[in-house]
This record gives C-alpha cells, structure tokens and sequence, in this order.
C-alpha cells in the first residue's frame, strides 16, 4: 500500500483542475498583455479567475495579486511594507514559516528596524499578553506578522483577536493563510488584515501559482520591477495556466469545504485515538482543536523509531519529520523548540486530504506500533 500522508507540504492536483489547466494549455496561449483577440481572451480569463478569488474571499478584484507562490508573496509583502510603509518595528510569533521568519532576519541585518518575537506557549498557543503589552509601547509604525494556522503542528491563531489589537494600535497586520485558506470559510471584511498569503499547491492546485491579498489602503510599491503586469505590482508575464488551476482548486476546495472537512476530521481522529491506545507514551504536539488535516505526534525513543519516516517511507507511507539536518546532527525544527519539545522524542507530521482513506490510517497505526515496540529508556 501507499498512503500520501504529507498534504501540508503538497497535496494532489484535483482531477477538475487538470482538466480546466489542459483545456487552457490546448486552447489559449496569447500573452494578457497583447493588446489583439489573442491577448485579450488570455487577459479576460486572469481577469475572470481574479474575480473568483475575490468573491470567495469577500474583497475587491483590486485586492488580489498573482504570484509564483507563497515564499514570494510573503517576501514582497514584508520587504515592501518597511521600505515604504515607515516601518520601525515588526512583531511575529515564533513559528513563523521560514520564508517569514528569514525574510525579517534579512530586513533586520539590512534596516535599521526592531524585531521581536512573540513567544508560544507548550501547545503553540500564541502568548496574546505580550503581543498586547509590545503594542502598546508603540515606539513607532509596526507591522505584525503572525500566521492563521502553523504548518508543523497546526495550531490556530485568533486573526479577529490580533487584528482588532493592531486596529486598536494602528499597526498594520500581515498574515501567512497558507494552511488555511481553501480548508476554512475566510471573510476578509471580517478580519482586520492588510496583507495576507496563499499558495494553490496546498489546496489541491499547481505548484508554482500563488496570490497577495493586499487592502486597498496599504498599497506597497511592486518587489519585481519590468511590465505593468498585475496593474504595476508584480512585473512579469503571468502564469496564465497556473492561474487558472489556482482559481478552480480554490472554488472546488470551497464547494466541497465542508464535506472533505467532514471526511479529513474523522480520519485524524482515526488516527490519534488509534495510535494513544495502540502505542504507548505517544504524544500530540499543538491542541486537538488545532488544523483538522494535520497531526504532529511525538513517539518514544526505540531502535527503530530513530529512524521512524526512513522506515515508514520503506513501507509506503509519505509523512514529514519534525527536524531539521544542520551540520550533520538532527534537530528540532524552530517550531518544536519553540514549544519547549523534548528533542530525543521523534517527532513526525501526518497531513491528510480528502483522498485518504479509512484503510490507509488503520495501514499506518499498523506500522508505527510495529517500529515503536522495543522501547528503550533515555
Ligand atoms: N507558509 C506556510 C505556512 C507554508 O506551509 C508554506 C509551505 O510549506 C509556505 C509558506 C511556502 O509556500 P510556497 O511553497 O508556496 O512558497
């Protein structure tokens, strides 16, 4: 058996999807920017996916921006925002992505700017207090970066919380949606946020297509200078086929959203009810109201769990691990450490979609409990 367990990093292409890209791919090639029928008729599908987009997030088609994924999005939001917006200081949770937490370690080597990270607690819960209490200094303009659900270990923060707190401070409020738009209902006029990113891979889209939400009255200048493409914010020929495959896995991803959310829910329960009664000293990283399709669980030490995903890979299951090679030791990833977690626990991430199945999880708690088996003390 192969079960595709690892849906946080990537999921599958939606058949629909890749039909409606080929129908493209076969059909439209003129550049959007040519001014002749060829042109236009490219032109008025971006325009037409653009719209999708907007009306499935509640914003405005002058909102949303194309991009080539998330890690850029991220970077031309952050990067923008401090050398135009004034920027003095960014606060950001310390289970940031990489593509965020990097980019504000390059703007701080380079401008003369203040970052402070706002801690969590064991569950990854976002510690509120201090995000208030830094607010409330106001040393000047601030940017907050905090994302709506972590990718390692799922847990959610509270958007409406954390922008009513920037509102209140006038700071503007920047939010990594990767993990959650597509899976849950967003209403941008409800949430106080000025920029926020997303990536079609991670709902059933193409690779390489992702978008800015980007509020009308924090314009930032573009990151990539040429044409006049995406009304002068991102220069660039666009991805016209990625584009069309991002704006019809996000409408099917939102058509099915409660029916998939049904199916992924009773699979992760699945999944850890089987594994806490079948092996023992198993542990749940985040909160088990966190991201319904991810499951960070911690396994005891054994001979064979030293080399858990190694083992489960030779067994046909796809999953990722919590840490990170560096100088040839295994560590915890920033996000596990952040959380105060014990680094000779190995610790795996489970992502499902709606294309796993009942057999696949009870396939999977099979062969952990058969490599968690000869514990041994540490
Ligand atoms: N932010 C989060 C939370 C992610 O999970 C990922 C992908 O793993 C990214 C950003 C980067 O997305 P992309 O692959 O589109 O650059």
């Amino acid at each position: 058996m192969r079960a595709y367990f690892d849906n946080a990093s990537t999921t599958v292409l939606l058949p629909e999807v890749i039909q409606e890209m080929t129908k493209m791919m076969e059909n439209v090639y003129g550049n959007p920017s040519s001014i002749h029928n060829h042109g236009r008729t490219a032109r008025a599908i971006i325009e037409g996916a653009r719209k999708k987009v907007a009306n499935i997030l509640n914003t405005s088609i002058g909102e949303i921006f194309f991009t080539s994924c998330a890690t850029e999005t991220n970077n031309m939001i952050l990067k923008m925002a401090v050398q135009e917006l004034g920027i003095k200081r960014i606060l950001y949770s310390a289970i940031e992505h990489h593509c965020v937490l990097h980019t504000i370690d390059y703007l701080k080597s380079r401008m003369n700017i203040d970052t402070i990270k706002i801690p969590v607690d064991v569950s990854g819960t976002l510690d509120y207090g201090i995000l208030h209490a830094e607010l409330e200094k106001a040393p000047g303009p601030t940017l907050v970066s905090i994302m709506h659900g972590n990718n390692e270990i799922g847990t959610i923060n509270d958007l409406v919380k954390i922008g009513e707190l920037c509102a209140n401070y006038k700071a503007y409020f920047h939010s990594d949606m990767v993990q959650t738009i597509g899976k849950y209902p967003v209403d941008m006029q409800e949430l106080n946020i000025h920029f926020a990113s997303a990536s079609a891979h991670k709902f059933h889209g193409p690779k390489g297509s992702g978008f800015a939400y980007i509020r009308n009255d924090a314009i930032i200048p573009p990151y990539l200078h040429g044409g006049s493409q995406e009304r002068n914010m991102r220069a660039g020929t666009e991805n016209l086929y990625g584009i069309v495959g991002l704006s019809k896995a996000l409408e099917l991803s939102v058509k099915n959203m409660n029916h998939w959310r049904t199916h992924i829910e009773k699979l992760k329960e699945q999944f850890i009810e089987g594994i806490l009664s079948e092996i023992e000293d198993v542990t749940i990283n985040g909160t088990r109201d966190g991201l319904y399709h991810i499951a960070s669980i911690s396994f005891p030490a054994s001979p064979k769990s030293e080399l858990l995903m190694f083992n489960l890979d030779i067994e046909g299951i796809s999953c990722s691990s919590g840490s990170a090679c560096s100088s040839g030791i295994e560590e915890d990833s920033h996000v596990l450490q952040a959380i105060g977690h014990n680094p000779n626990r190995k610790t795996i991430r489970f992502s499902f979609s709606h294309f796993n199945t009942v057999e696949e999880i009870d396939y999977a708690i099979g062969k952990l409990k058969s490599f968690c088996q000869d514990k041994v003390i540490i």
